[in-house]
């Protein structure tokens, strides 16, 4: 048995050069004559490590020197708490864009730390999400403390196909499914922020991107742990980090910057979601996607087979072609192809082959 191409949404597959990597220095990391989850985080090789990985990341994705780069425990649900505890005083409110599922978990969570308004709901008259909306920042409340919107919803397979624009409110995104998928414009935001299991490395992880003025603010009263700046101060090394999630994000970056950067990242995600979407348009109704043109996701593909009966035949027969991971989310059925930066080309033109064949078969 060989390793197959991994479709999984979250934990998603990692590049094989990195865990090759990974899997060689297991036993010894470097010169320190133990594994790199042995070693303590205060070290000089694990903090040259963690350094190693904000630059890269850094220079990947062009991140100013007033931004400070986090790397904290946890996913990104916490995020969407520590988000009003962090940057909304007492009192004050915030708005959020909800455009699928995360973008309504992430209302959930902070209501009890905020005043949430949902500025727009882009569900369909039958609920479904289906289009990235239209921000109008006239609508946005002048006074709030953020403009909060998903920039790709995993599930629902809908992304931003721009930036919205946010005024003079911060603008604060969840990028856990499309960050370091192509470059992307960090000085348009407050805050950026991604659980680290789609698109950078293993769980336990989160990405933090935040303006460090914002840091300033007074935000809610709250434990210093749950507080984005005591973790800049202390560089992420405010208690112990998740060494291993960031030693393989670390391998991540590298292999990134290798590849050639977000730039050649985004050509190739490009032709991967084409690849996809022409075989699932150009199936004469036997495959859909009903996402809108412009919205439709690099990352995330949901699909559906005409015939809801054969999704069971569909799964079984595709894992047994080396293709795993296809079903779609529960909350909403059919099928779903993660493309993330890990999954390689050939990858999705064994995909397509493959839905070719079934559909012949089974049309
Ligand atoms: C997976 C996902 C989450 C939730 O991440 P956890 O790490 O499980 O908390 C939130 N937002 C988006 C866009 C996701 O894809």
């Amino acid at each position: 048995m060989s390793r197959a191409f991994n479709f999984c949404a979250g934990p998603a597959a990692l590049p094989e050069a990195v865990l090759r990597q990974a899997q060689a220095e297991l036993l010894e990391w470097g010169a320190e004559r133990a594994s790199v989850m042995e070693v303590s985080h205060r070290g000089a090789a694990f903090e040259a490590l963690i350094a190693q990985a904000e630059a890269d990341l850094r220079a990947l994705m062009d991140i100013p020197d007033d931004y400070a780069v986090l790397f904290l425990q946890g996913g990104a649900t916490q995020q969407f708490a520590l988000l009003p505890m962090n940057l909304a005083a007492p009192g004050q409110g915030a708005d959020y864009v909800v455009s699928g599922h995360w973008s309504a978990r992430a209302v959930a969570e902070a209501d009890p730390h905020v005043r949430t308004r949902v500025l727009v709901d882009a569900a369909d008259s039958e609920g479904r999400y289906l289009q990235a909306p239209l921000v109008d920042p006239a609508t946005i409340d002048a006074d709030a403390a953020y403009l909060h919107y998903c920039h790709n919803e995993t599930i629902h397979g809908v992304e931003f196909p721009e930036v919205p624009d946010s005024g003079d409110v911060p603008l604060v995104g969840d990028f856990s499914s499309t960050i370091l998928s192509r470059p992307l414009d960090v000085r348009r935001f407050g805050g950026i922020y991604a659980g680290a299991q789609k698109n950078i490395g293993p769980s336990g992880l989160a990405l933090v991107i935040v303006r460090r003025d914002l840091l300033e603010r007074a935000g809610q009263p709250r434990a210093r742990v749950l507080t984005w700046a005591a973790h800049a101060r202390a560089g992420s090394l405010l208690h112990t980090p998740p060494t291993f999630s960031i030693y393989l994000a670390a391998l991540v970056f590298a292999w990134l910057r290798e590849m050639g950067g977000l730039e050649v990242m985004a050509a190739v995600n490009q032709r991967k979601a084409q690849r996809l979407y022409q075989a699932i348009d150009a199936s004469e109704g036997f495959y859909a996607n009903p996402v809108e043109a412009a919205s439709r996701s690099w990352m995330n593909v949901p699909f559906w087979l005409h015939d809801e009966g054969l999704v069971a035949t569909f799964l079984e027969e595709s894992r047994e072609a080396g293709l795993l991971a296809l079903k779609g989310h529960r909350e909403i059925g059919g099928l779903r192809a993660s493309l993330y930066n890990a999954m390689p080309e050939a990858g999705v033109a064994a995909l397509v082959d493959f839905m070719g064949d079934f559909a012949r078969r089974k049309g």
